[in-house]
């Protein structure tokens, strides 16, 4: 080995074959932090110490981030000028860059524009209304679905038409016009000189499939491919891949079948499963050592993911320390659980001594992340979210926010134009424009406008008048509300069920929706939990201008600390690829990880199952699972089970917390009932849920549901009836009892006032401190 090569001196045998191996096309399935992504990275510089030039090789990976970081490390080894001349990328970056130079040969302009989603919305809403098709039948967002997955499966609004099969029969009889629609939103965005996020695949497949000349060309300009995480390409990718390698079979590919997380988004396990049909020739290297975590955590991981019946055999250990056991953590309520993840956090960064960014708290859905980030506040711990935005700054919760700011203040322009014609009511940006101008002109407010059209000369017409008025009644409404002094969980509520943003989401079941549809619950539920607090411990009603108030304050925030530490809050998804000394994964139980969608087939919860190893295996040194008792989920409080997965893992690596669910004897999970869940669609069809909302009637009301209905939330509604709190007398209560309070937990009461006509109690709950209650309104029952 020459002197130039010391960088293979850095990499174990395994990994070492893998890098300098060039007879052929290449396939390494590894597990999780086995070096994968080192391994590409090495085997770029290894290409480029052997005469490659960088221009000629292809990198291509599944984040801008993944390939950021993979074109520094190279960088320090390499220099930057030869570094900067690599083809790296994510694979829609790179394509863009072909297409540009390609664009002629697809009849578009090599200076096209590319839709985000938001551009691709507002077209198929355009196409909806010349066709004069009903979108409440249409769904912009299933539209939107049914076209991208066409596109990823590389199927051509002419082929849609002609074989309806690709449709399920249901879809056919329900949306006949689908393929019509497809077929206008490609012709339009062509007029238009634009191509969406999926056209820089499909459009690039057809340049390749149809230019054979162009293809060759490629297939020998590049002289190398390499991609990362292979699992999780869609068929388009795969045929991409297929056309450059074809003649070449430079290929390079690493990924592993157990982090395969993205079939929601046309994800398919097969194309790494099935690439020696494609090159014969493929020869498949394995890494069997871990280098990211400890054996402790290492061990959990294998346990769990051995419980999965499709996979690659394979072996992961790791040399590093055995470290502690993963920690599973039982909380009273989701309110409780994330007051516990503060609390740890702040534990083991002393502890560890470790920086803010060695910690990542994750979690299944967006929507968990708004008690977290409140905790996280409260106990001055700088967090940053990851590939998302924070709670208040997501667009509906942001919409309903506008709704509330006007409600309180009408004047609020800002609020105003924001929601006039959210959701979408006709009200388009002339009227808007005009509204703007007149207020301008005459230096009042577009409310004030707005609601004396009459006195103002907008020049609008009456169709448009009729419009804006119609809004305004609306908005009128909610500011009677707060002037006959209603709480603010009762506007709250009101603007989501009048405004219809929650009802106009329900039918669609695309992610996305779902997770919209979760923010507008989880922002009504933060609400009556403001209240709540407020009610318990001081009798006072609270306004929607209190809580106003106290999200400005939340969301102005900047949370990273003056280092620009800050602590990890994410989805799994979008933890692939990424470590942290500590992570710490919430919500693990039925119905959320896995989540209830998945439950009815083996498939759907092997993906879930491949999701927690995917969040477990971010662990370099500590990891802590935490689920509880209790949760507010889907508009509604009930009482839920740890997850099946925690069963899963072989009690040996973990420790459980003393009365958590697993350490009692009596309640743990028996194996075979896993088994039965994850088999039989029938038992787990029984629990699915749709999604059911208690706003939104058009569905009965599940019987093995804690029916907590909103308006019966005992301190939310402007009744304020007190369902299960207030049973209390204050001549059973003495100092020293233990109670149970629904969302702080257990307890002991410190102390007793018995004063007239407020009596209070003052208790030192576990984990969330002292707090003093009203006995009217505190929920608790002695133990
Ligand atoms: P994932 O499946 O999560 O994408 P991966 O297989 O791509 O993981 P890497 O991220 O490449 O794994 O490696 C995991 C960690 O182990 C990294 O910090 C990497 O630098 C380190 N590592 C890998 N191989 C070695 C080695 N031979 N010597 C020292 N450190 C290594
Ligand atoms: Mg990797």
């Amino acid at each position: 080995m020459t002197k130039e090569d010391d960088y293979l001196l850095q990499l174990n045998d395994q990994q070492r074959d893998a890098v300098v191996y060039n007879d052929g096309p290449q396939l390494v399935i590894a597990g999780a932090g086995s070096g994968k992504t080192r391994v590409l990275t090495y085997k770029i510089v290894h290409l480029l110490h052997h005469g490659y030039e960088p221009w000629r090789i292809l990198a291509l990976t599944f984040t801008n981030k993944a390939a950021k970081e993979m074109r520094e490390r190279i960088q320090q080894m390499v220099g930057p000028a030869v570094a900067s001349q690599l083809w790296m990328g994510t694979f829609h970056s790179i394509f863009a860059r072909l297409l540009r130079f390609n664009a002629d040969l697809i009849g578009f302009k090599s200076s096209f524009t590319i839709y985000d989603a938001a551009d691709t919305k507002s077209l198929v809403k355009t196409i909806l209304r010349d066709m004069e098709l009903d979108d409440k039948v249409y769904k912009p967002a299933t539209v939107i679905a049914a076209i991208s997955n066409a596109k990823n499966a590389l199927i051509s609004p002419d082929m849609y038409i002609a074989d309806s099969a690709q449709m399920s029969a249901d879809e056919r009889a329900k949306r006949p016009a689908l393929g019509a629609i497809y077929r206008a939103y490609c012709a339009r965005c062509r007029h238009a000189g634009a191509m969406d996020f999926d056209d820089l695949l499909y459009y690039t497949n057809v340049l390749l499939r149809d230019n054979p000349d162009i293809r060759r060309k490629y297939q020998e300009y590049f002289r190398y491919v390499l991609v990362d995480e292979y699992q999780d390409t869609n068929f388009a990718q795969h045929v991409i891949i297929r056309q450059l390698c074809e003649e070449s079979k430079a290929l390079c590919v690493v990924g592993d079948d157990a982090q395969s997380i993205y079939s929601f988004r046309g994800a398919n396990i097969s194309n790494i499963l099935n690439l020696h049909k494609s090159f014969p020739a493929l020869r498949t290297f394995k890494l069997e050592q871990n280098y990211r975590s400890t054996q402790n955590i290492i061990n959990a991981a294998n346990t769990l993911i051995a419980k999965n019946k499709e996979q690659i055999p394979k072996q992961v250990f790791s040399r590093n320390d055995v470290g502690s056991r993963i920690e599973v953590v039982q909380a009273y309520s989701d309110y409780e659980e994330a007051i516990l993840v503060a609390n740890k956090v702040s534990q083991m960064q002393m502890r560890s001594h470790d920086p803010y960014n060695e910690f990542a708290i994750l979690y299944r859905t967006n929507s968990q992340s708004r008690r977290l980030e409140e905790s996280l506040r409260n106990r001055n711990i700088p967090y940053r979210i990851y590939g998302g935005l924070s709670f208040y700054q997501r667009k509906e919760v942001k919409d309903i926010v506008a709704y509330m700011r006007l409600a309180v203040n009408p004047d609020d322009d800002e609020a105003f134009k924001r929601v006039i014609n959210t959701p979408a009511r006709g009200i388009g940006d002339t009227t808007v424009n005009r509204l703007i101008h007149t207020a301008m002109h005459c230096g009042v407010s577009m409310w004030n406008v707005a609601t004396s059209l009459d006195c103002y000369d907008t020049g609008l017409k009456s169709a448009a008048i009729k419009k804006v008025t119609g809004f305004v009644e609306l908005v009128q409404k909610f500011v009677g509300m707060i002037t006959a002094n209603a709480s603010a969980y009762d506007v709250a509520r009101s603007i989501v069920e009048d405004t219809r943003m929650l009802a106009s989401l329900i039918h669609d079941n695309t992610p996305e929706s779902i997770s919209k549809q979760e923010n507008i619950l989880e922002l009504l539920q933060g609400i009556s939990e403001f209240v709540g607090e407020r009610m318990e411990q001081s009798a006072q009603e609270t306004t929607l201008v209190d809580f106003l108030a106290n999200v400005s304050l939340s969301s102005d925030q900047d949370m990273s600390d003056s280092n620009g530490e800050a602590v990890t809050l994410m989805t799994v998804h979008a933890a692939k690829g990424l470590e942290f000394n500590n992570v710490i994964v919430v919500g693990v139980e039925e119905e959320l990880f896995p989540s209830a969608m998945s439950c009815d087939t083996l498939r759907g919860i092997e993906e879930e199952r491949r999701l927690l190893y995917v969040a477990i295996t971010r662990a370099r040194r500590h990891c802590v699972i935490t689920y509880a008792a209790s949760r507010y989920r889907n508009g509604q409080t009930a009482p839920t089970r740890p997850s099946r997965f925690i069963g899963d893992i072989d009690r040996g690596y973990l420790y459980i917390s003393p009365g958590s669910e697993f350490s009692r004897s009596d309640s743990v999970i028996n194996p075979l009932d896993n088994y039965r869940d994850s088999m039989g669609g029938r038992m787990a069809d029984d629990r699915r849920r749709s999604f059911r909302h208690p706003l939104v009637d058009d569905e009965p009301a599940r019987s093995n549901i804690h029916p907590v209905n909103l308006s019966s939330n005992p301190v939310g509604s402007s009744g304020g009836t007190q369902a299960d709190g207030g049973t209390h007398d204050v001549a059973d209560i003495k100092v020293g009892m233990r109670i149970e309070h629904s969302r702080f937990g257990v307890g002991t009461i410190s102390a007793v006032t018995s004063n007239a006509p407020s009596p209070t109690i003052t208790v030192a709950f576990n984990v969330v401190g002292e707090k003093k209650l009203l006995l009217k309104f505190a929920r608790f029952t002695i133990l």
